[in-house]
């Protein structure tokens, strides 16, 4: 229900979008074809994606001679589904995590103003609420603001937080953090770390030690780099994930705010383009507006 209300914009908007790029024809052309291709761009899919979409419905069309305006939803519907099926192999509905790693270890990354914060939060909330013992830590150590924001929702959640003062070593805290949850016998560690961008090199060594020095404590740390996008900002959120996986191996992305766009196509673009699967989706600012990305349910709530 909240996914619905999430993509509500999204959803609308396309639909709008769609209707118009097929008004009057009862057959898919070259023409239909091209608008299509315009809304899917326009949704924030992305052109390389895009592209892949208009591809795959064009031999369609060819295989089966004609194809009717009528049958395209269905026909997108399949194709997004199938094109989504390639980097999301998992059918995860809830947030349980590999239970072989304890603890298992999270490095969330992304660029300040995404939702990284509220992510961490709505996510040490929902971890909880598993029965799992939770730890955060503070290990973007460049601003006050952020150690602050993340004590907020440490306490909110309560669960523990791990920081030292701003400007310490983020490899410090992380592993102060590490050894912290080892001691505690703690579940599910989530680490935020400094999303500067401006210096790719600063930004690769910043992780780089943060994960060698996690290491020492937990020898296969970390089990998750989770990048958090924000999905309302359309080409940003592909430009920031092309210099996150060039600076570090992303093993998940979190898409935020998808609530307020009406670009929700950003999600299927994103993952396809960078091979990654969408993990999780921010529908909200509330504590319980995050999901478990599904891509049935995804695509379930879009077309239907
Ligand atoms: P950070 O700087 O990346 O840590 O970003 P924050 O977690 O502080 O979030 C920045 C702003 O985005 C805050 O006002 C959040 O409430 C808001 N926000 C985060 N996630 C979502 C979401 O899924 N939907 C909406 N509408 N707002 C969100």
């Amino acid at each position: 229900e909240t996914l619905d209300k999430g993509l509500e914009k999204s959803k609308t908007t396309f639909f709008s979008k769609l209707s118009k790029a097929v008004a009057g024809k009862s057959k898919v052309d070259d023409e239909v074809l091209d608008n299509l291709e315009e809304v899917l761009v326009s949704s924030d899919v992305g052109v390389s994606t895009t592209l892949k979409i208009i591809d795959r419905i064009e031999e369609r069309v060819a295989r089966d001679k004609y194809m009717g305006t009528d049958e395209l939803n269905a026909i997108l519907r399949e194709e997004i589904g199938a094109l989504l099926s390639e980097t999301q192999s998992g059918e995860a509905t809830d947030f349980s995590l590999a239970a072989d790693k304890k603890p298992y270890v999270i490095m969330v990354v992304g660029v300040n103003g995404v939702g990284k914060t509220t992510t961490i939060g709505k996510l040490a909330h929902q971890f909880k609420n598993q029965g799992m013992k939770v730890v955060l830590g503070a290990a973007d150590t460049f601003r006050a603001a952020a150690i602050d924001q993340l004590q907020i929702w440490a306490d909110r959640v309560s669960v523990p937080l791990i920081k030292q003062k701003m400007g310490s070593d983020p490899a410090s805290v992380a592993f102060d953090t590490l050894s912290a949850a080892v001691s505690q016998g703690a579940d599910v560690v989530l680490i935020d770390t400094a999303g500067r961008l401006h210096n790719k090199v600063n930004l690769m060594n910043e992780l780089g030690k943060v994960k060698r020095v996690m290491q020492k404590v937990v020898g296969d740390a970390p089990h998750e780099v989770l990048l958090v996008l924000d999905g309302s900002t359309g080409q940003n959120a592909f430009e920031q994930a092309k210099q996150f996986t060039k600076a570090t191996d992303v093993t998940s992305l979190a898409v935020t705010k998808l609530d307020g766009t009406a670009k929700g196509g950003v999600v299927i673009g994103i993952s396809d383009q960078f091979r990654i699967p969408v993990k999780y989706i921010g529908v909200g600012e509330g504590i319980e507006d995050l999901q478990v990305f599904n891509k049935y349910e995804f695509v379930d709530s879009f077309f239907k």
